[in-house]
C-alpha cells in the first residue's frame, strides 16, 4: 500500500466533501466510516476517516481522533490532515483546538496551520477574519447555530481560546507573495514560539500557494479547500504519477431508487421536481409510523413492481409547518429517529430486491442508511454537484451510492445523478 495522505474528518458529509476535493485534484481516495476494520482496496492514494467528533465532548473527540491517527500512521501515510467545517464549527471547549493539540503531540510536531477557507463555497479568510459570503462569520446564520454558535469571526482569537499553544497569523499579503514567502513566514512564526498559524485565503490560487508551502508539514488542519493544493506536492516528489482520472470507477449495475429523509429547502425542491417529472413517489408519514402502521412493508410493496421500469422515490421530506406539527406531537428526536429507522429499513429491503444504485438525501439519513446496509467504506467517484460525488461501497457486493447532505445539489439533482451512471 502506498498511502500518501491520511485524513481525519470530524463529520460524515464533511469527509465526503474532502474526499471529493482530493479526487478532483487527482488522488484516488476512499472514505471510511469510522476507524477501518476491513482492508482497503489496493491502489489508493488518500484515505479519509469519517468520525462524528464535531460536537461530542472534547475527550471523546480526542480519543477517536487519536485512534484514527494510529491507524493512518500504521498504514504509512506521509502526511496527516485534520478536516473540520469551513465555518470553523466549534465552541471554546473544542473540538478543533483540543484535537489539533492531541494530534500535534502524537505526531511530535511543533507547528501546523489552521485554514477553514473554501472560496468556491464563499468561505474566505482575510486578516484572520472568516467571512461567509459577504458577511463576517459572526453576522452569518452560524451566529445562532444550535450546537456551535459562532459569535467571533477572528479565528486567531477563536482558536486561542481552545488551546494553550500560541496561535499566530499568516496574512494575505504573505500568501499572495507565493509559497516561498509563506514558508519563510512559517519559519519566523516558529521562532516566535507560534505553533498554530491561521492562514488567510480568498481564492483557489491562494489555496494552491498555501498547499505548496505545506509540503513538509506532518500535519495540516483545514476545511476541505486546502486539499486542492496538497496533491501537487506528492506529484512533484514523484509519488503520484497517475495519468488516469482519479474518479474513474466501475459502478455496479442494477435497479435504482431514491430515499429522501431531508427536509432542507434544496431537498424539498428536488423532491417536487422529481415528482413533476413524472417519477413515482411514496410519502412516509411519521405519525402513521408512530401509530404502529407497518409503513416499511407498505413502501416496499408499493416500490417492488415499479423498480423494473423506474427509479421510485420514497420520501419523508415535508414542509417546515408539517415538520413542526409532527415534532409537536412526537418530539423532534423521536420523530427523527422513527423516520431514520423506517427509511433505513426500506433501503435494506430495496437492496434485497435488487437495487444496486441508490441516492439518499439527508446527512443523518445517509448515516442511518449506510449503517443499515453495513457499508464500512466508500470509493469516491465523479462529482455530481459540488460536495456530492457518486461513490461505490467497498466489499464483495458493491452499491453505487450518492449520499447528499440536505442543502446540497441543484433542483434536478436526482435525474442528473442517474444520467451519470451506466
Ligand atoms: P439534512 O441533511 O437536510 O439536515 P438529515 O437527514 O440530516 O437532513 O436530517 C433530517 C432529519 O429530519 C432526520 O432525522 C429525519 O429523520 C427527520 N425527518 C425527516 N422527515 C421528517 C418529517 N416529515 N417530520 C419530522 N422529522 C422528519
Amino acid at each position: 500500500m502506498t498511502l500518501l495522505l491520511g485524513c481525519i474528518a470530524d463529520d460524515f458529509t464533511g469527509a465526503t466533501d474532502l474526499a471529493g476535493m482530493l479526487v478532483r485534484a487527482g488522488m484516488r481516495t476512499v472514505q471510511m466510516i469510522g476507524v477501518p476494520q476491513a482492508p482497503l482496496p489496493p491502489d489508493i492514494d488518500a484515505v479519509v476517516i469519517a468520525l462524528k467528533s464535531r460536537t461530542t465532548p472534547a475527550g471523546d473527540a480526542i480519543d477517536e481522533s487519536l485512534a484514527a491517527l494510529k491507524w493512518l500512521k500504521t498504514a504509512g501515510c506521509r502526511q496527516l490532515y485534520f478536516k473540520y467545517c469551513s465555518t470553523f464549527d466549534s465552541t471554546d471547549a473544542g473540538n478543533i483546538g483540543p484535537v489539533t493539540d492531541a494530534l500535534m503531540r502524537a505526531l511530535n510536531t511543533r507547528f501546523t496551520i489552521a485554514c477553514p477557507a473554501f472560496p468556491e463555497n464563499k468561505r474566505t479568510v482575510f486578516k484572520g477574519y472568516l467571512f461567509v459570503g459577504d458577511v463576517l462569520l459572526s453576522e452569518s446564520s452560524m451566529r445562532d447555530h444550535p450546537l456551535t454558535p459562532m459569535r467571533d469571526a477572528n479565528l486567531v482569537r477563536v482558536l486561542q481560546r481552545q488551546t494553550d499553544r500560541k496561535v499566530g497569523l499568516i496574512s494575505h499579503e504573505t500568501v499572495s507573495a507565493g509559497a516561498t514567502a509563506i514558508a519563510t513566514r512559517m519559519d519566523s512564526l516558529r521562532s516566535e514560539g507560534v505553533e498554530i498559524a491561521i492562514v488567510d485565503a480568498i481564492s483557489n490560487e491562494d489555496l494552491m500557494r498555501i498547499g505548496a508551502a505545506c509540503a513538509g508539514l506532518p500535519l495540516v488542519t483545514a476545511g476541505s479547500g486546502i486539499a486542492l493544493g496538497l496533491p501537487q506536492n506528492f506529484r512533484k516528489a514523484g509519488l503520484l504519477n497517475r495519468q488516469a482520472a482519479a474518479d474513474q470507477l466501475q459502478f455496479p449495475q442494477g435497479l435504482r431508487a431514491v430515499i429522501a429523509g431531508s427536509c432542507s429547502a434544496a431537498t424539498q425542491a428536488q423532491v417536487a421536481h422529481y415528482i413533476d417529472e413524472g417519477q413515482p413517489a411514496f410519502a412516509i408519514d411519521p405519525l402513521r409510523i408512530a401509530a404502529g402502521v407497518d409503513v416499511v412493508a407498505q413502501a416496499l410493496a408499493w416500490a417492488t413492481p415499479l423498480l423494473r421500469d423506474s427509479a421510485p422515490l420514497i420520501y419523508a421530506t415535508a414542509s417546515p409547518d408539517n415538520v413542526k406539527m409532527v415534532q409537536t406531537q412526537l418530539g423532534a428526536e423521536r420523530a427523527g429517529a422513527l423516520v431514520e429507522q423506517a427509511l433505513s429499513a426500506i433501503a435494506w429491503g430495496l437492496v434485497e430486491r435488487g437495487v444496486r444504485q441508490l441516492i439518499v438525501a439527508g446527512g443523518e439519513t445517509s448515516g442511518a442508511v449506510v449503517g443499515a446496509l453495513d457499508v464500512d467504506g466508500l470509493h469516491i467517484g465523479p462529482q455530481i454537484d459540488p460536495g456530492v460525488p457518486w461513490t461505490k461501497s467497498l466489499g464483495d457486493a458493491p452499491l453505487a451510492l450518492a449520499l447528499k447532505s440536505g442543502n446540497f445539489g441543484s433542483v434536478d439533482f436526482f435525474t442528473k445523478a442517474w444520467s451519470m451512471l451506466p
